[in-house]
């Protein structure tokens, strides 16, 4: 599997990681329940195939993640305590929560006394202050418990901090090796070299609720892409740019102007929703209309794609052979208005179903992957929000950056 430039795990020798110390920046930003425990372990079962295989070459597992957002101090509610314990029932071998800092002599003595194989969860790293500014000294003293390091957390990869890129420079800089983990490689596969040469027709869906966060990757995939079909409140400023009424929809006045550009310059490209489904009010018992796009105005909302829209939208779905996903076509979590998304959820696992490679990025749309009761057919679904977005934007990742290059490919492209 290609991974954007990055060495991955599956690149090391075995022999190197026996009874080596290897430090894994992981994502166990999980969400605790109120009685302590962990309400989601999804992060936790996608670190497995990482740890799994340390564990099994016999390395000495250091893990390192971040938990919510303190500011730089210890927060009792954001302790990772809980995910030890949730961490070793999935693994089925003892972790346990090292709560000794970094820089420490008690820290130094507990990582001299690990055994081959065995796993410890340092304490959230975002109760120090230096993980978020990058800073050097942290990062060293980080680097100086390691012999290697493992890159397995996607979704902060877009952050240079001390966990994510000060580490994994300062262990190469001691001749260790910074290599992405299994989840990391996953990620890097799909939405970096996937969408880099993709097979066609090439079909990007994007809607959600602004055009504004979405700007470099509507301009970076425009030019890649066989067709951009927008929906979500996204398609009302196209709308507008237009001059077409849109009531009382969601808006972003300020962007308009560029998705006029945008429409000069992509010709027949972007394909917009024909119809739309309208109501007063954004709300669960709303009463709704079907409406073409010209019929819009007064006091309507605009709140998901049309029927005819649907249709249209699964079609170029259906006949592509690449599909990247971002930004659901209505508002979704609202039944009045959720036929649109999970219509074109079905359209994208039907399109699996028949061979294409179908990526999905952004939280909201891996819901309504989910909530559509796909999610298992679609090829591959991110972990990742902000990370996925500047990956499939073309962006560099500092926490891709700061790894090993991949060695020359040659024998990757000859097998
Ligand atoms: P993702 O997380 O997949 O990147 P976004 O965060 O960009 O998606 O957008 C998701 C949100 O957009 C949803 O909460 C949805 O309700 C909202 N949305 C979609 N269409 C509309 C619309 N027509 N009007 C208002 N909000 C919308
Ligand atoms: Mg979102």
């Amino acid at each position: 599997m290609a991974s954007a430039g990055a060495a991955t795990l599956s690149d090391l020798d075995p022999g190197l990681l026996r009874g080596a110390r290897v430090l894994v920046r992981v994502d166990f930003n999980v969400p605790l329940s109120s009685d302590g425990g962990v309400s989601d372990d999804t992060r936790l079962r996608a670190a497995l195939p990482t740890l799994q295989d340390l564990r099994e070459a016999g390395a000495r597992v250091i893990l390192v993640s971040h938990l919510g957002r303190p500011k730089g101090s210890e927060d009792p509610d954001l302790s990772l305590g809980p995910v030890a314990p949730a961490l070793s029932d999935l693994l089925e071998a003892e972790v346990s929560l090292v709560t000794h800092k970094p820089g420490s002599e008690e820290l130094r003595e507990r990582i001299d006394a690990m055994e081959d194989g065995e796993v410890v969860l340092l304490e959230n790293i975002r109760f120090l202050p230096g993980e978020t500014a990058n800073d050097d000294e942290l990062a060293g003293n980080l680097a100086a418990l390691c012999d290697h390091f493992v890159g397995d957390a996607f979704g902060t990869a877009h952050r240079a901090h001390a966990s994510t890129d000060g580490v994994p420079r300062q262990v190469r800089e001691k001749g260790g090796r910074a290599v992405a983990g299994h989840l990391m490689e996953r990620e890097l596969s799909f939405l970096g070299d996937t969408l880099a040469e993709p097979e066609r027709p090439f079909v990007a869906v994007m809607g959600g609720a602004k055009i504004s966060g979405k700007i470099e990757l509507i301009e970076t995939i425009l030019p890649q892409v066989d067709r951009l079909l927008i929906g979500g409140a996204m398609a009302n400023t196209f709308f507008q740019a237009m001059g077409l009424d849109t009531g009382e929809s969601m808006v972003e006045p300020e962007r308009v102007d560029m998705a006029r550009e945008l429409l000069d310059r992509a010709g027949d490209k972007i394909l917009l929703p024909v119809d739309c489904v309208v109501g007063e009010e954004i709300s669960s018992d709303a009463s709704v209309r079907n409406v073409d796009r010209n019929e819009v105005g007064g006091a309507d909302k605009i709140g998901d794609i049309g029927p005819r829209s649907r249709e249209i939208f699964a079609r170029e779905i259906l006949g592509a052979k690449t599909l990247l996903w971002n930004g659901p076509m209505g508002v979704f979590e609202m039944e009045p208005y959720a036929e649109g998304t999970l219509h074109v959820a079905r359209s994208l696992a039907e399109a699996t179903d028949e061979g294409a490679v179908t990526v999905v990025g952004g939280g909201d749309s891996a819901a309504a992957a989910e909530a559509a009761d796909v999610a298992e057919r679609l090829t591959h679904i991110s972990t990742g929000g902000g990370a996925s977005l500047d990956l499939m934007a073309g962006k560099p990742l500092p926490g891709v950056e700061a790894l090993d290059r991949a060695q020359d490919s040659d024998h990757e492209e000859n097998s």
